[in-house]
């Protein structure tokens, strides 16, 4: 083969689909390839890729956040049909090769073995194996931070208090779960079909918040707003690592979240993975016939150009002030954060490769801030990243660990 993708999820088939469109001879290999997908995705509609048809949106709502006041972003969030982007994406895989199988690593260049003791090989390997990264042999270093949150689907009118109709709220940081400690907040968007997905989030932390505090914290907010959910409400449960590190595993090329095009200030990767595919497809395509190591390269700084590498850095940076914040500081940051111009908004919540932008956006964050926050901002570029933030000083009950 060409090329082999690990990992079936939207990244993978997404960069799978386009190599075939791209005339590669393509493999895709996966646990449990036609698996559906579970988990509740969004983005941004003004990210959304052109050639998506509007059948995979389910829902669009103007986004809306609190902090300590309220803020209207300013721009659409796009709620995915899960099942049809799946859909249209194994509609794209016509001509690849399908395996079901479970990585294990790659014992040598342009060789995949797996576990029932079989090899796959390729030209060019790429590791879209999410979270999991199954060709990244290297251990992390530390714990890792990570975003986990606890939903719940309930129907629109009984959200109504908290959601109106053609409405999402991104972020909602007012603490109406009535605890102290690590702060948390309301994520509730349209499903489609008078459904609505309200969760309790940690944006990040090291280790994840657990679940049994966001389930109690998600149900003490609904109470508060006059809103109990059925006891069948379907629930979500999200974790995953924000601060990967880049995947740099020789003769590999990582992709997704595996990469990770994960953005550590909302945990979205799935706009980056979807943009990014024909892209990664045509510089592979265009480099093949020189060998396989010209590909990799060019394949590589397409996803990685010197731009992305330093915001990648400067997120890392944006991330370890955040998990240094005092959970009274966290709603003050996000205040001064969302007073900034749309510009400067859009542009760090977004831009992969925008330098100039982000650094001015860094800068807008920094003159609006003053005392100790300020401080943190700036500290956290030359500190040590936080070992963890499981100290006492969380506030959370030692029994949920
Ligand atoms: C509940 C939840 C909600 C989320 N919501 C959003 C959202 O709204 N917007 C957004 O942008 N992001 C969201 N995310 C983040 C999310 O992880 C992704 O953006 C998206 O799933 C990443 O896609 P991916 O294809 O890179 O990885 P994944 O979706 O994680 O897919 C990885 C694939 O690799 C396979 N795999 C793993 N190990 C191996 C192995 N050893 N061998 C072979 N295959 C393997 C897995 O089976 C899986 O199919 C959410 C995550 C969760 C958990």
């Amino acid at each position: 083969m060409d090329v082999l993708v690990v990992g079936a999820g939207p990244a993978g088939l997404a960069l799978a689909g386009q190599c075939a469109r791209s005339g590669l001879t393509t493999g895709l290999v996966d646990p449990a390839p036609e698996r559906p997908w579970t988990a509740t995705y969004g983005m941004w509609s003004p990210e959304l890729p052109g050639d998506l048809p509007p059948s995979v949106i389910a829902a669009r709502a103007a986004g809306r956040v609190f902090a300590q006041t309220q803020h209207h972003l300013g721009w659409e969030y796009a709620v995915v049909d899960v099942p049809a982007l799946h859909a249209h994406l194994v509609r794209q895989l016509t001509g690849v090769h399908i395996h079901a199988g479970r990585v294990v690593g790659s014992p040598e260049r342009g060789m995949v073995a797996l576990a029932d003791g079989s090899s796959l090989r390729a030209e060019v390997v790429v590791d879209a194996g999410g979270r999991w990264r199954p060709l990244d042999p290297i251990p992390a270093r530390r714990g890792a931070a990570e975003q986990t949150a606890y939903g719940l689907i309930v129907g629109e009118d009984d959200a109504a208090a908290l959601l109106g109709p053609g409405d999402a709220l991104f972020m909602d940081w007012r603490p109406d779960h009535g605890e102290a400690g690590w702060p948390t907040f309301l994520y509730a968007v349209p499903l489609g079909g008078g459904e609505v997905l309200v969760e309790e989030t940690s944006l990040a932390r090291r280790p994840g918040l657990p679940m049994p505090t966001l389930r109690r914290r998600l149900h003490a907010r609904l109470t508060r707003h006059g809103i109990s959910p059925p006891e069948d409400a379907r629930s979500e449960k999200v974790w995953f690592p924000v601060d990967h590190p880049r995947h740099e595993v020789r003769g590999v090329l990582g992709f997704g979240a595996a990469a990770p095009l994960i953005h550590p200030a909302t945990g979205f990767s799935l706009a980056a993975s979807l943009q990014l595919a024909p892209q990664v497809a045509e510089a592979l395509a265009a480099h093949l016939p020189d060998g396989p190591g010209r590909a990799l390269t060019a394949a590589r700084r397409t996803v990685w150009p010197p731009a992305a590498k330093v915001i990648h850095r400067l997120r890392r940076i944006g991330l370890e002030a955040l998990l240094r914040m005092p959970p009274d500081e966290v709603p003050v940051f996000f205040e001064q954060f969302f007073t900034m111009p749309e510009r400067h908004r859009w542009t760090y919540l977004t831009a992969r490769d925008d330098v100039r932008g982000t650094a001015a956006a860094m800068g807008c964050l920094y003159r609006s801030t003053g005392g100790p926050l300020r401080r943190r901002l700036v500290t956290s570029a030359v500190r040590r990243p936080v070992k963890s933030n499981d100290a006492s000083a969380t506030g959370d009950p030692p029994s949920d660990r």
